[in-house]
């Protein structure tokens, strides 16, 4: 097995124009050990461990946008204030990961790259219109969180790119937002299903935007434009997020089908999305 451990940008990206080699990117190792425990590695692999590129491995305020680098863990984004004013959802989600070990260790490009259909920080960065910024051999391209996966555990990338930034907007004072993580248990648990909102009403409690995604709901992450667009214009009441917590079930089942699981799924999803619109109503 090779192993190699670049120590800045320039070098990862000298390695990276080597298409020779077909890598395998390393930075928390907390999926990919479990990974490897259950499929080893062969003994011709290249291991690229990014985890000591420090130009990837802070939160950066522009201007009105957060530029996160991929080592970014969860625990950093769970503690940053500015991350807890501005983007309180992706706080919330990244507070909920496994336990305190996992969330020092795992990181948002990690998560992304992963892309397991309960992944916590998806569905936010979803909502957030995030982009995500990839290094390959040819240089950096971006592309929008939405279109960065084909469906879950394949993402849109290829041999030899590495996930360098997450880029988005903060939010402004009157754009609520709040994540809902439903599990099996209280503590370290996967998701079963998880909801993201970001809402934003006027003075008469009349929804002027709303954007929704749900992770685990969908064959692949997206927002929910069918319930969005019921929802903008009426009031911001219990009544339509019940509504649109129908709807965002209908479309669920149109897509995908009646399966073993939804009878399950199909209230479940319902109530998420009411309890997830009615959390961001509450904000302060
Ligand atoms: C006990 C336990 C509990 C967990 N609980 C949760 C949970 O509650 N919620 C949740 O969402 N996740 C959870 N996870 C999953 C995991 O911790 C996260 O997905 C973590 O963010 C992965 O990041 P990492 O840096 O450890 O990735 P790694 O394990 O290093 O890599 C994961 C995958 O992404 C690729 N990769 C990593 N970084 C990049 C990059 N920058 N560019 C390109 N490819 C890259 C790797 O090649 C690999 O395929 C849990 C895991 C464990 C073991």
């Amino acid at each position: 097995m090779h192993y190699h451990r670049p120590q800045n940008i320039n070098i990862l990206q000298e390695l990276l124009q080597d298409t020779n080699r077909e890598y395998t990117i390393l930075a928390g190792g907390t999926d990919l050990m479990v990974e490897m425990r259950q499929k080893p590695l062969p003994a011709e692999a290249h291991i690229l461990d990014i985890s000591r590129v420090t130009e990837i491995s802070s939160i950066k305020e522009e201007n009105n946008q957060f530029i996160l680098g991929a080592l970014v863990t969860h625990q950093q984004l769970a503690e940053s204030i500015a991350i807890q004013k501005y983007a309180p959802l992706l706080a919330v989600a990244c507070r909920q990961v496994g336990s305190l070990q996992i969330r020092n260790r795992g990181t948002i490009g990690g998560n992304i790259t992963n892309a397991s259909p309960c992944a916590d920080t998806v569905p936010p960065l979803i909502v957030l219109n995030a982009e995500v910024e990839i290094l390959g051999p040819q240089g950096t391209r971006t592309a929008a969180i939405e279109d960065f996966f084909d469906k879950p555990y394949f993402p849109r990338i290829k041999p030899n790119e590495v996930v360098t930034r997450i880029r988005f907007k903060k939010l402004v004072p009157h754009q609520k937002s709040a994540f809902f993580k439903l599990g099996r248990r209280k503590a370290l648990a996967i998701s079963r299903i998880n909801m993201a909102a970001i809402l934003q009403v006027d003075e008469n409690n009349i929804i002027k935007e709303v954007r929704l995604a749900p992770g685990s709901v969908f064959p692949a992450w997206k927002r929910v434009h069918e319930a969005e667009q019921f929802l903008t214009g009426k009031t911001a009441n219990e009544n339509n997020f019940n509504e649109a917590g129908r709807i965002t079930s209908e479309e669920m089942i149109k897509i995908s089908g009646r399966r073993w699981s939804t009878p399950y799924k199909e209230p479940v999803t319902a109530a998420l999305v009411r309890r997830t619109l009615m959390l961001a109503l509450e904000q302060e």
